[in-house]
């Protein structure tokens, strides 16, 4: 018998966090935001852990942000799939991006880049120094992907109507770095499609990764989930809330204040009461007067 598609359900949802430390109040926004939007609507939630970078994970925090979801009373629907054991996967789509001369080696240095005079809407626009390079198996450099002034667009959920033109506002981005880790639009593209994942819902402070995922859809064939970003907490300097920023891990032993904060943060409006109750009794609640319409946009 041949073998036929997988059937994925209607709503497939993610949540993938990089284990470069434990999980904290801002990372907690985005679990909950995507786990309300995945159970309110009968969907699938995934977790997948983002640890590409063998220099930026810390040993044994993956395990703590698994067992920190599952004390706040969220599990993954499926196995969760850890990027750093699917190099091979990474390799096969980049192998097809090559083929359509798309893909060329960059030997330029950080410093080289970040003196272009260019800026985009992510900083430095990679000038197009080694565009012309012939690509071969044993090129040093890291892997860059040229782009170019086609309109993408797409509409968020939350943040509307976004256009970008990747040549101008992004440039060539790089695939592989140099040292051979996998970047992260290439890898959340390749596994997005692969768990049928239907509806992407993460901070808005990845809003301009995601016309670089779409370009990717669309030279990979993978179709493009819809978007939802989230607002970002940020602490009182204004920053984003991240280990670099020193923002506190999550709380385990107490999971009932901070998850109420959490829904709060999403303009949702629990009863007071609702604090003293448990996980069970708060997931029962929250995917029941779950209000999307009301999650601000900032
Ligand atoms: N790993 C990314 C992060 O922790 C999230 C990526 C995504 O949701 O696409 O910020």
């Amino acid at each position: 018998m041949a073998n036929s598609p997988p059937i994925f359900p209607p709503y497939r949802g993610r949540f993938a966090p990089s284990p470069t430390g434990p999980l904290h109040f801002g990372s907690l926004v985005a679990a909950v935001g995507s786990y309300l939007e995945a159970k309110s609507r009968q969907g699938e939630w995934m977790v997948r852990i983002e640890n590409l970078d063998p220099t930026r994970e810390i040993a044994g925090v993956s395990g703590q942000i698994l067992n920190t979801l599952q004390a706040l009373g969220m599990e993954s629907d499926s196995e969760v799939i850890y990027q750093k054991q699917r190099y091979k996967t990474y390799q096969a789509a980049l192998a097809v991006l090559e083929r359509q001369h798309l893909v060329y080696p960059c030997v330029c240095s950080r410093k080289e880049i970040a003196d272009s005079t260019i800026t985009g809407i992510d900083g430095p626009i990679y000038p197009g120094t080694c565009r012309g390079r012939f690509l071969h198996d044993q090129c040093p450099g890291a892997r860059r992907i040229r782009t170019d002034n086609r309109l993408i667009q797409f509409r968020d959920s939350l943040q509307g109507l976004i256009l970008h033109r990747l040549h101008s506002d992004i440039g060539d981005f790089v695939l592989r770095r140099a040292d051979g880790v996998f970047a992260y639009q290439l890898a959340a593209v390749v596994d997005d499609a692969e768990q049928g994942v239907t509806h992407v819902v993460r901070g808005r402070d990845l809003l301009n990764s995601t016309s670089r995922q779409i370009y990717l859809q669309q030279l990979l064939g993978y179709p493009t989930p819809s978007y939802l970003h989230l607002p970002v907490v940020v602490n009182a300097r204004g920053e984003k809330l991240s280990k670099q920023t020193g923002a506190a891990p999550l709380d385990v032993s107490d999971p009932m204040p901070q998850l109420m904060m959490a829904i709060r943060f999403l303009g949702q409006a629990p009863p007071a009461e609702l604090i003293g109750s448990d996980v069970g009794s708060f997931w029962k609640w929250a995917t029941e007067y779950w209000k999307p319409e009301k999650i601000p946009q900032k």
